[in-house]
């Protein structure tokens, strides 16, 4: 699919993600090595390495290549994994949830439903209210205080 003039691009239109349609070169620029292999490549940071998994302060979550509000502080919880854990997006709408089959597990990947960046991964795993347990990269996040 070709984008032409100031035509939308909606992603449920496109049926790939929005990263790849991004200039790859721009993005190695704009991103740190970690974070380009997270983000474009899918990777995962090691555990207890990243910027975030002990992170305390009061605010909002950031997609690390776009911008859009992802997380909030008063969703994260220990799960001991070494990542930062929400129990929810800020909102359904901002993240998109897809079946990951690789490395021979059946796993829920996360990406940013605005750039289709990778986040991470969902489990049932996780505490009350929802249930659930974002598994989610620090190199995929900013954070913004407050
Ligand atoms: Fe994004």
């Amino acid at each position: 699919m070709r984008l032409r003039g100031t035509e939308t691009l909606r992603l449920s239109e496109v049926g790939s993600s929005l990263v790849e349609k991004l200039d790859k070169a721009k993005l190695r620029q704009q991103l740190t090595p970690l974070q380009y292999d997270v983000c474009i490549n899918k990777g995962t940071e090691r555990p207890f390495t990243g910027e975030y998994w002990d992170n305390h302060e009061p605010g909002v979550y950031l997609c690390a290549v776009c911008g859009k509000e992802l997380f909030a502080s008063g969703t994260k919880f220990e799960s001991g994994t070494g990542w930062p854990s929400f129990w929810a997006p800020v909102v359904k709408e901002n993240v998109t949830e897809k079946e990951d089959r690789s490395l021979f597990m059946r796993r829920t990947e996360v990406e940013c439903a605005n750039c289709g960046s990778h986040l991470g991964h969902v489990f049932d795993d996780g505490p009350r209210p929802t249930g659930l347990r974002y598994c989610i990269n620090s190199a995929s996040l900013r954070f913004r205080r407050g």
